[in-house]
């Protein structure tokens, strides 16, 4: 079944299930100061929740277009290098609203769960004996009870030995300290093929990052609300918020074990294929980072089309930084020296105009935007290549001092991996420990200034470009080098 299909068929059964179905919100947030990217479904919907506004539907359904480069969801660094983890992804959800005036308004568990189910089952008809759930384990030191009615419902549905039950990190959520929350259950599917099965055995593996045995679905029964004390209250109106990752959902209905081998995502790899010249599923550091620029091509110009071009700060900057990163994953293995991301933004708008039309409006204004900040950033690299031949002159056959690496690295953005490398063929070693301590200081220096994460929506601050140094420019340049040594 085509990826587009799924969605249709998604959208379809909530709406024969009397959900209105509803745009996807930006994903560029521009007027939540707490808030840079839209990372669930649900956040279109905050207010409702809080109860500060009525919505005219109580049931809703859309697919959602998610960025989690920041805050508490933070997937950039498993991106490439896990196959179920996008910076952009869609997140299909269907939402009921209750209304604490009105109580014969919208469901709750028992029809969140039941129709999860037999969307998964009888619709898509996904063989029931590969799936698991979790509930919610309940939490003594918080005084919460484990969701019995979730188990109970769930029991009538599946054999007790499917479900899982989970801890507070995984099975309960909250908006943030105070306010809306509740027990979640999530829908696991394990993959694997029997082969790989008798190497990783038990169902054990859910939750525990085994890439076939994945999440596909958390359902979240906001029933509690948390006051400023810490205590939980429940909600004269309760409400249910689900959602469910489209590109995961592709790859089980294809039968393939990563997003990546689904037509979501094989187009484009087909295309970077042949502009670069490598083949894909050939060798896992071309693979990542052919991954990579799959996944952040996406990232990016869907940030573009909803008018947030890449620059020094703010949201723009995270976007620059995504982009660099995919820019500099081509450099370093691929041996793209000429920008060439930009060429995929048309396989991307032939792909996905239907379901997001302003990807077919901005089409031109994406490509010329890409193919700038490739242009300016390859030529950065370049100034880095120049500068790093001064210091292996003036060094020439001794170890180059980790503060000039890391001087290159802070001052003109030229990564350390290419700096190692470079050393490396004229014969030069890099000081790695003091490159590594000058770049610790700079990690503490961007923690201090950085964000509060304890919530779903951020607190930002004008600091909020440092806190994405942090993990972008610093963090994956670390790591780049860790994979380089691998
Ligand atoms: P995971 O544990 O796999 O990181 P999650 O619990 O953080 O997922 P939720 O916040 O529950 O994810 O989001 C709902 C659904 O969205 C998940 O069940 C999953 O299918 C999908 N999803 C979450 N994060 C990503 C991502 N980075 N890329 C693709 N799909 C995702
Ligand atoms: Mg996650
Ligand atoms: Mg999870
Ligand atoms: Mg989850």
């Amino acid at each position: 079944m085509k990826s587009q299909e799924i969605r249709q068929r998604f959208l379809n059964f909530f709406e024969n299930k009397s959900h209105v179905i509803v745009p996807s919100a930006p994903m560029v947030l521009k007027d939540d100061p707490t808030l840079m990217f839209t990372n669930a479904g649900m956040n279109q919907f905050k207010e409702y929740f809080l109860g500060n506004s009525t919505p005219k539907h109580h049931q809703l359904a859309d697919t959602q277009k998610c960025l989690r480069v920041s805050g508490k969801h933070n997937d950039l660094e498993e991106v490439g290098k896990d196959t179920y983890h996008h910076t952009m992804f869609e997140m299909l959800g269907n939402w009921s609203i209750g209304d604490p005036k009105d109580a014969s308004v919208g469901y709750f568990k028992k029809e969140a769960i039941e129709w999860a189910w037999e969307f998964l089952t009888e619709e898509l008809k996904i063989d029931k004996s590969t799936l698991y759930v979790t509930v919610f384990e309940g939490d003594q030191q918080d005084g919460i009870a484990k969701d019995d009615e979730a188990f109970q419902i769930w029991k009538n549905i599946v054999d007790e030995d499917k479900i899982l039950l989970g801890n507070k990190k995984d099975n309960f959520w909250e908006m943030g300290d105070q306010g809306p929350c509740g027990p979640a259950s999530e829908i696991h599917v394990d993959i694997r093929s029997p082969e790989e099965k008798t190497k990783t055995p038990g169902k054990d593996l859910v939750n525990q990052d085994h890439p076939q045995v994945v999440e596909i679905w958390n359902l979240v029964f906001i029933q509690y609300n948390r006051l400023a004390s810490g205590k939980l209250q429940e909600l004269p109106a309760k409400h249910i918020d689900t959602g469910m990752g489209f590109e995961r959902l592709s790859m089980v209905m294809q039968g393939v074990q990563s997003n990546y081998d689904t037509d979501v995502f094989t187009p484009l790899l087909s295309e970077i294929e042949t502009i670069t010249g490598h083949t894909y599923a050939k060798n896992e550091a071309t693979d990542i980072a052919m991954r990579v620029i799959a996944d952040h091509v996406r990232a990016v110009t869907f940030a573009i089309a909803d008018g947030q071009l890449p620059s020094s700060t703010g949201a723009g900057y995270v976007i620059r930084r995504i982009l660099r990163r995919a820019i500099r994953y081509g450099f370093t293995f691929l041996d793209t020296k000429e920008a060439f991301i930009y060429k995929l933004v048309k396989v991307l708008v032939f792909q996905m105009s239907e379901a997001f039309p302003e990807l077919k409006k901005q089409r031109t204004l994406c490509e010329n935007v890409i193919q700038e900040e490739e242009n300016s950033f390859l030529r950065t690299l370049a100034q880095g290549l120049s500068l790093l031949d001064q210091m292996v002159e003036k060094n020439k056959g001794k170890e180059l001092p980790g503060e000039k690496a890391f001087e290159l690295y802070d001052t003109y953005g030229f990564p350390v991996d290419l700096t190692s490398l470079i050393l490396e063929e004229k014969g030069m070693t890099l000081n790695e420990e003091a490159f590594q301590k000058s770049l610790q200081a700079q990690k503490d220096r961007s923690k201090n200034a950085a964000a509060s994460k304890t919530g779903d929506w951020e607190v930002l601050q004008e600091t909020e470009n440092e806190e994405f140094i942090g993990y972008d420019r610093l963090q994956v340049e670390v790591e780049l080098v860790k994979y380089r040594k691998i």
